[in-house]
């Protein structure tokens, strides 16, 4: 029977050390005080060069990164395996908009999919979509603006690189998942996903497109995309979150002047996040999903609906997926049931990663109820290991 509190099956690959940096550092994230301090002297540190490496490697950089390269994730890959955990390698320093950063964002998810398909360790490659060109051109393509020739030029490059991409992934055989971001962005970037299914999802599902369900139209997005999908003679790949920007999103609406695209409630979000997953997983010929989550209801929710369709627990149309240094009772329990379960491993130089790390640890102080989770679960193996 899967139980997500099984906290010898969740820590299994850490030690007790492990375990005793994870216990400091969420309970240093709990305090809200503490993260916006750590936030304020992070920003000065990087604004005057002062190196801080030092003091963020060992701690959140070690509980929340892969490494440096992609290279040096091979250890955190093998260490996941060993508990059937696959891994996605996700390319995390905070993009820049000149032509260097991009090329570099590019080159880099080129070479993430190259070593995806060497490593059986790694189950899916991925990027962000705004890191391939620059916002501006996105923004105004979503809303249907008339671009200028230069800006036109540039969101031809965006749709070239997105196209290589995905031939890249194609030719190798490996499944490319495409992050969703802020709404003013999301539609530049649903067309392009569109299309690329279009053109390579047609014996599986290679390319993923993300769909935020914290936004109110994402069930009817995904039915006429599944039409469409049916109509043309190709498959969908989707990827499941609730979505990383509400209150960005919902201060937009109020100073633009338009209705939030933004769900009224948490419930509704989790209503919709749930509708969508039993959409696609009653469309399983068609449709493959990619749950992205550290809800646990949401976890459970999935794994009877496989039980309910009949659907092997291995069936590879479906991944669970959490990121690394978090919910690891999710990932490690499901994997260890037999589901397919991948960890999205973020890797970056440490002064270039600090922005995502900051993140991670406001979140996490933000969904209080999570951290408190978190923590429970981390004193519970700890009074479990010195039991025994
Ligand atoms: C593997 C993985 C990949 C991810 N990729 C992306 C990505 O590509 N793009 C992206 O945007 N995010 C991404 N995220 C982050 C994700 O969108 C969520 O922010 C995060 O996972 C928290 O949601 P939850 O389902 O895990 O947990 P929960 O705690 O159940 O949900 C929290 C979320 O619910 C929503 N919510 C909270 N309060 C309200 C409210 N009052 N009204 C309406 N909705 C509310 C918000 O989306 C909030 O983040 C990813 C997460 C994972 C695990």
């Amino acid at each position: 029977m899967l139980n997500f509190s099984n906290t010898e099956i969740a820590f299994s690959a850490k030690s007790d050390s492990d375990l005793y940096l994870a216990k400091v550092l969420f309970s240093a994230i709990a305090s809200n005080t503490l993260v916006q301090v750590l936030k304020g002297a992070t920003n000065v540190a990087l604004a005057i060069h002062l190196p801080i490496g030092w003091a963020v490697k060992p701690t959140l950089y070690k509980h929340f990164v892969g490494g440096e390269q992609l290279m040096d994730c091979t250890k955190t890959t093998d260490i996941l395996a060993q508990s059937k955990v696959r891994s996605i390698l996700d390319y995390s320093a905070e993009a820049g908009e000149g032509q260097d950063d991009i090329t570099n964002a590019y080159n880099e998810t080129i070479n993430s999919i190259e070593y995806a398909s060497t490593n059986s360790h790694v189950s899916f490659a991925v990027f962000k979509p705004t890191a391939m060109t620059v916002e501006s051109v996105l923004q105004k393509a979503s809303a249907k603006m008339e671009l200028t020739e230069d800006e036109q030029v540039k969101y031809d490059e965006f749709k070239t690189r997105i196209y290589n991409l995905c031939k890249k992934a194609h030719e190798l055989g490996v499944k490319l998942l495409i992050d969703a971001e802020d709404f003013c962005f999301q539609d530049a970037i649903d067309k392009v996903c569109e299309e690329m299914m279009v053109i390579f999802n047609t014996e599986r599902a290679i390319v993923f497109n993300t769909l935020q369900m914290y936004r109110h139209d994402r069930m009817a997005y995904l039915e006429r995309v599944y039409k469409e999908s049916v109509d043309g003679g190709y498959f969908l790949g989707i990827k499941f979150v609730r979505g990383a920007y509400m209150e960005k999103e919902r201060q937009r609406a109020i100073d633009g002047g338009y209705p939030s695209p933004i769900c009224d409630t948490k419930e509704l979000t989790d209503e919709n996040f749930d509708n969508g997953i039993r959409f696609t997983i009653e469309h399983i010929d068609k449709i493959e999903t990619f749950c992205g989550t550290h809800n646990e209801n949401s976890n459970m929710h999935l794994v009877d609906l496989l039980t309910e369709n009949n659907i092997a627990k291995d069936d590879n149309r479906v991944e669970f997926s959490q990121l690394y240094g978090m919910s690891d009772n999710i990932s490690y329990n499901l994997a260890d049931a037999g589901y397919n379960v991948s960890k999205y491993i973020p890797y970056a130089p440490v002064d270039r990663v600090l922005p995502y790390l900051i993140r991670r640890a406001e979140e996490n102080t933000s969904m209080a109820g999570q951290t408190s989770r978190e923590l429970g679960y981390i004193n519970q193996e700890i009074a479990r290991r010195k039991k025994n």
